[in-house]
């Protein structure tokens, strides 16, 4: 499949945990392992190597969209710190765990609309040796 799909239909396809080429097929098979072929049009997903990029844009949205909020929050400075910290970091992780497979799959749509696959980086890594 040589023709990539316009940016919001791949960005919203990977919201969804679809393949960003047909929507159709899913594109996790398991919490966050890409299938290694979409089951519906049968292109190649593991192409996009979305590597740490997922996890880095899901710290960035949930250190100033989730954490800031939080510390707005009068409870959480006055509250008994044997309660307020366990709770706080379980809510984190819950919200960071639950974000993850949802960035990533939104990476690897932007990746298939910018066409940014794992030959180019390989050709990219020799050029600059
Ligand atoms: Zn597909």
């Amino acid at each position: 499949m040589n023709q990539s799909p316009a940016f919001f239909t791949a960005f919203s396809r990977g919201l969804r945990g679809r393949c960003p080429h047909c929507g159709e097929g899913r594109m996790f098979r398991s919490y966050l392992k890409v299938e290694a072929a979409c089951p519906a049009c049968g292109v190649d997903l593991t192409r996009y190597p979305a590597d740490d990029g997922p996890a880095y844009f899901t710290i960035l949205i949930v250190g100033h969209l989730v954490i800031v909020p939080i510390l707005f929050i009068p409870w959480v400075w006055q509250g008994p710190t044997l309660v307020t910290v366990p709770v706080t970091l379980g809510f984190l992780a819950f919200v960071t765990l639950g974000l993850l497979p949802i960035v990533k799959g939104a990476f690897i749509g932007h990746m298939a609309y910018l066409r940014l696959t794992s030959d180019q980086a390989e050709r990219h890594t020799a050029d600059q040796a």
